[in-house]
């Protein structure tokens, strides 16, 4: 699942592609969940207008357009954004992928039935695409000056935020702070992995009681979080799944995890096997030995 830093690339990426360009039409799939605005309000509201900036809050992006209005768009679990041209394994779906000759593989991806969301450009360029084969994404026009419920219901960014921060919503809070973590309310932008990632940084058990946590341990661990989902970005997000950057490029940072996904294995630090637990429903990876 994209989490900040992949969300990150992708906006870094995706915007020399949106920005000061003007939406000749739009293409769309069948009205869906995927669609918290219907496809023909899209429709009638993108043609012809130019956008000018996209935007990053938590694991939502925002494309600002010059009438005043955004376009909200969520990855969810398995959403892809890319512009026309591009190949990626990983724009294939299920069997697919494993059977496709590597000719077929280097074509460069034509528009499926997962392609909810396509977004012509009146200068003729590069197309820009939504897929998402699960259909957890989301994809919603705010009007100008509207309010958006998903936006203020957000914490602090979590590349914003500091130790104090995350103390203070912490120390009212019973739950784990892995749970805690994960909560978009108090940081938005953390998922899984870096999660994971940061407690295992900071030295943390991902089930010790939130409210327990001390102001400079909080520190540590912000500071863990940081150092993760900054190093993710420069090397290109977590390409674990169906994660592929906006140029069809995969990130590297799969490469560089000490714990997530990691059960059974020896911590890179000490050799003891990497544990596996199951919090609010979530895995949670950690070292019984580094994590205290
Ligand atoms: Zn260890």
């Amino acid at each position: 699942m994209p989490e900040l830093p992949e969300v990150e690339i992708t906006r870094q990426k995706l915007a020399p592609l949106l920005c000061g360009r003007t939406i000749a039409r739009i293409e769309t799939t069948a009205d869906s969940y995927f669609f918290l605005t219907p496809p023909a309000q899209l429709k009638r509201a993108l043609s012809g207008r130019r956008v000018e900036a996209l935007n990053r809050r938590g694991k939502y992006l925002l494309a600002e357009l010059d009438d005043g209005a955004r376009l909200l768009l969520h990855l969810g679990m398995t959403g892809q954004l890319f512009a026309d041209g591009v190949s990626s394994v990983r724009l294939l779906t299920g069997t697919g992928k494993g059977s496709l000759a590597p000719d077929a593989q280097a074509k460069g991806f034509t528009p499926d039935a997962h392609t909810h969301l396509r977004l012509h450009f009146d200068d003729g360029g590069p197309a820009v695409y939504f897929r998402d084969a699960r259909k957890f994404g989301k994809v919603e026009l705010l009007a100008a000056g509207a309010r958006c419920a998903r936006l203020e219901r957000l914490g602090p960014d979590a590349l914003e935020t500091r130790g104090a921060e995350l103390h203070a919503a912490a120390k009212k809070r019973k739950a784990p702070i892995k749970s805690v973590l994960l909560d978009q309310a108090v940081l938005a932008g953390v998922g899984n992995i870096y999660a994971d990632e940061a407690l295992f940084r900071a030295g943390i058990r991902p089930r010790t009681a939130a409210r327990r946590l001390s102001q400079l341990q909080c520190e540590r661990l912000v500071e863990a979080l940081q150092a993760v989902m900054l190093r993710s970005i420069e090397t290109g997000g977590s390409s674990i799944s169906d994660y592929v950057q906006p140029d069809g490029q995969d990130g590297g940072y799969q490469d560089e995890r000490r714990v997530y996904a990691r059960e059974g294995l020896p911590c890179l630090q000490c050799e003891t096997p990497i544990r596996r637990i199951v919090i609010g429903q979530r895995s949670s990876c950690y070292c019984p030995h580094c994590q205290r």
